[in-house]
């Protein structure tokens, strides 16, 4: 299937944007104060807060969306006759109103015009990938086993993957969606992801002149924490953590993503908890967070325990460890909530105990209120969910 480009609109250039963050509002960012707004600039402000309304709030009319956002009904006509042209809206019916006249048409968000490639890398035996609608529903599915392979290995199959799904896409692509383990700079650049062997890879760059399509690669972590904020129940202050074959963390403060300075916030899985441990990590050092916590590591820990009380220590440990790294996060950032994502049968129980537990004995929690600590309700597809948000968020400027 073709992508958005071919189509006939034009969608912003993906540079246009912070990739992974939630830039909603590009246009006034890119002028200065006391500049004057080109038309262009406002038809573009306007297209994308009439298509968040409708995407976030459903459907209304012309002159509902005239009243909520305050433009003119010349201009929400103009902007809805090329929203309409784009088939990213859709005229659903009439709604009889309270007053005596024609009844209003109703315009609602289209989530089958488009759909995105979404590719999931932070699993430990598979690359996940899926064909989704602008609704975030699954259209079609395939994965790929990855053998141990990591490098050029690795990125010849995650190319395929993506040839694959989009070979399968039933409608024209938006763009195609990357959540990897590791550190993403805001150019698609994975500058560091160890358990893949990749360092300084342009996957942005290698996926766009393979595809011909806009590409977002974002941390997986950070793909997460927008799935739960565009499609779960979270906070605008949350501190979420992703546990697969690493352990990255994701943070939203007032529900804007949070990249650092060298795009390595949330990079908790490389954090040494036991200055003593003999541990050994995939980064090279010793008693990182994630020779407990990563899945592969867990499920070792766990075949070698034989009863049900060494069972439940190992995940204990785990919980342990994880709660001594967060406590300082905690403390530092006074967040309301945590959230876990990965496979709820490690993660909910004894872990999830001992995390929370562990954050109680070292932050001052009272100081810090009821904090919450919860598993992700968006299941195994939260971080393919996150990558169609991120594209959106990229291309629309929505989600
Ligand atoms: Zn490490």
């Amino acid at each position: 299937m073709t992508c958005i480009d071919d189509t006939g609109t034009t969608p912003p250039e993906p540079q246009d944007r912070a990739v992974g963050t939630l830039r909603r509002d590009r246009v006034p960012a890119r002028v200065r104060s006391g500049e004057k707004v080109l038309p262009e600039q406002a038809r573009v402000h306007n297209r994308e807060l009439l298509l968040r309304m409708l995407y976030r709030e459903g459907p209304h009319s012309r002159a509902d969306l005239a009243r909520r956002t305050g433009l003119t009904r010349v201009s929400v006509s103009d902007v809805v006759s090329d929203l309409l042209a784009d088939d990213l809206v859709v005229e659903v019916g009439t709604r009889a109103g309270t007053r005596p006249g024609k009844p209003a048409m109703m315009l609602e968000f289209n989530e089958h015009a488009y759909q995105a490639v979404a590719v999931d890398l932070s699993h430990s035996t598979l690359y996940r990938g899926a064909v989704l609608d602008l609704g975030g529903s699954v259209v079609a599915r395939q994965q790929v086993e990855i053998e141990g392979s990591t490098g050029a290995d690795a990125l010849t199959k995650v190319v395929g993957l993506v040839g694959a799904l989009r070979e399968q896409a039933t409608a024209p692509l938006l763009g195609i969606g990357i959540g990897t383990p590791g550190i993403v700079d805001l150019g698609g650049v994975v500058l560091s992801a160890p358990n893949l062997g990749w360092k300084d890879l342009n996957l942005r760059s290698v996926l766009t002149e393979q595809f011909g399509c806009p590409v977002v690669v974002s941390n997986d972590a950070n793909a997460t924490a927008l799935a739960e904020r565009s499609y779960g129940e979270s906070a605008a202050d949350t501190l979420l953590v992703r546990v697969g074959v690493g352990v990255g963390a994701g943070l939203l403060l007032g529900g804007t993503p949070v990249l650092g300075s060298r795009f390595a916030a949330g990079e908790i899985g490389h954090v040494v908890v036991d200055t003593g441990s003999e541990r050994a990590c995939v980064c090279g050092k010793l008693g990182c967070l994630e020779t407990w916590l990563s899945t592969r590591r867990i499920q070792e820990d766990l075949s070698e325990a034989r009863t049900d009380a060494e069972h439940t220590r190992v995940l204990a440990a785990a919980g342990e460890a994880l709660g001594s790294v967060l406590a300082p996060i905690v403390a530092a950032l006074n967040v309301s909530e945590i959230v876990l994502s990965g496979p709820h049968r490690v993660l909910e129980g004894p872990l999830a105990a001992a995390a929370m537990e562990t954050i109680r004995q070292r932050a001052l929690t009272e100081v810090h209120g009821d904090i919450v600590l919860r598993l992700s309700e968006l299941g195994d597809d939260i971080v393919l969910r996150g990558a169609t948000a991120m594209v959106m968020s990229q291309q629309l400027g929505i989600a």
